[in-house]
């Protein structure tokens, strides 16, 4: 395994903007498809694995999506960016 999450130069990784139709609902919570595999990738396993679900072999509840032959690599990261105003000298 070459890519483990805390071994990553993020600087390089690609990035996504995540549109509100990439977010889908299940009753697990909120997940997104992994870009590499396609799998579920569930926010809770994104944020303390870095890990799609495909990698992990977790099954996402009442999601029709067969894990058992799915190998991924990839390392995943969430990011929030935000510029703020700066505060106005009065
Ligand atoms: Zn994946």
């Amino acid at each position: 395994m070459a890519n483990e999450p805390n071994d990553i130069n993020w600087e390089s990784a690609a990035r996504m903007e995540l549109e509100p139709d990439a977010i889908h609902e299940s009753s697990d919570g909120y997940y997104f498809d992994c870009p590499e595999c396609g799998s579920p990738a569930t926010i809770d396993n994104i944020i303390e694995e870095g890990r799609c679900n495909g990698y992990l072999n977790e099954q996402v509840e009442g999601i029709d999506f067969d894990l058992e032959n799915v190998s991924c690599s990839a390392v995943l990261r969430l990011e929030m960016a935000y510029t703020a105003e700066p505060e106005s000298e009065t």
